[in-house]
């Protein structure tokens, strides 16, 4: 039976992806060794991390002045290495959801923390909108899509500070104005490679304003100026975020992925919309395009274990909502057939049939 994959993350990758890369590992470039057996300074994987860095420019629009990184340790290692690198007095983080929170915490290590608005007390259904920022922040950190409540900011704010931005969950799924961050970063599992590598984006001049002491590896500027290559950097991953580049590239950029994500949670919102089995969760306005979170209604609750079992058999994957909130998300990443959505729609609609 075919799989409809909408897990969360690690999630479902462009099927060329994973061949392109399951041939690499078995003989990288015709070199008769596997991509898991040449040395990250091999002549011929420089090559690998050139090219992404110059399509993750390319596709993202990248002004001149920023680097393109890809460091391990995940999106929760840069959670403290943005504070290391870029808080010296007061930074401002907007609360939307339990990654949110994380990050914060590890910023109140580093000096004063504001968080200018939470919606934590609606489980972070929405996404704050009116607060302000303190103009005296060194920045302002924002989480642009909320992978587990599915809310998503869909367009770049406009503040009086630089932004940093946790975009693990929707990067490559909009054009952004790069030139509103001094840094982006995130897990490379949800939108773009295997787990293991994390991509950070970082404008050069925003950093050395900071007067503590940063260590060697969690300093930035240490692996701008080694190119990634400080030590050795996760090189299955990387291999892979490449041809997810090229792919992404080829079916027509980041104004195509849009087209397509938007298409995409369209029609999967009207449906539960339309159907009375089910509720979404988040608010209108803020629905992720990434994570569509919804729930049974309430005079169907007692039916969760049996629409979940209703759909299994049909083929869905994923589907579970996340521990912390229960009921269904469905996970739509750029990978994300059309046609997969679709059979999603077909078993909540066969499933309401049957009640
Ligand atoms: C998954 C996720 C994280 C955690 O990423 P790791 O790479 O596992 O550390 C952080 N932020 C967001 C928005 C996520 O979706």
């Amino acid at each position: 039976m075919k799989k409809h994959n909408f897990n969360a993350g690690p999630s479902i990758l462009p099927r060329e992806v994973i061949e392109d890369t399951a041939k690499a590992i078995l003989d990288f470039n015709g070199s008769g060794l596997s991509l898991m057996e040449i040395s990250h300074r091999a002549k011929d994987f420089q090559p690998v991390v050139d090219e992404a860095v110059a399509l993750f420019k390319e596709l993202l629009n990248i002004p001149e002045g920023y680097s393109v990184l890809f460091l391990g340790g995940g999106a929760s290692l840069e959670f403290c290495m943005v504070p290391f690198n870029f808080l010296e007095k007061k930074a401002a983080y907007l609360n939307t959801g339990v990654w949110a929170k994380k990050a914060m915490k590890e910023a109140k290590a580093f000096g004063e923390v504001v968080e200018v608005a939470s919606s934590a007390e609606s489980t972070y259904t929405y996404i704050p909108k009116d607060y302000t920022v303190p103009a005296d922040a060194d920045y302002f950190h924002i989480t642009t899509n909320n992978t587990i409540y599915g809310t998503e900011l869909k367009e770049d704010l406009d503040v009086n500070v630089p932004m940093i931005a946790d975009m693990s969950s929707d990067i490559f799924s909009r054009p952004i104005d790069v030139s509103k961050y001094i840094c982006i970063y995130g897990g490379a599992q949800k939108n773009l490679a295997p787990s293991g590598v994390t991509f950070v984006i970082v404008k050069n001049d925003a950093l050395g304003k900071v007067s503590r002491y940063i260590p060697t590896m969690l300093n930035y500027q240490t692996h701008i100026d080694s190119g990634s290559m400080f030590n050795t950097p996760p090189v299955v991953p990387i291999y892979a975020a490449l041809q997810t580049l090229r792919w992404i590239k080829a079916q027509g950029g980041v104004k195509e992925m849009e087209r397509r994500a938007t298409e995409k949670a369209d029609m999967l919102y009207a449906e539960i919309d339309r159907n009375k089995m089910f509720v979404g969760t988040a608010a209108q306005e803020d629905r992720s395009r990434m994570n569509i979170c919804f729930v049974m209604a309430p005079e169907y609750k007692e039916l969760e274990a049996d629409f979940m079992k209703f759909a299994t058999e049909r083929g869905m994957v994923g589907i579970k909502g996340h521990r912390s909130v229960g009921g269904f998300r469905a996970s739509c990443y750029n990978a994300m057939p059309k046609e997969s959505v679709q059979a999603l729609i077909d078993c909540m609609q066969e499933f309401e049939k049957l009640h």
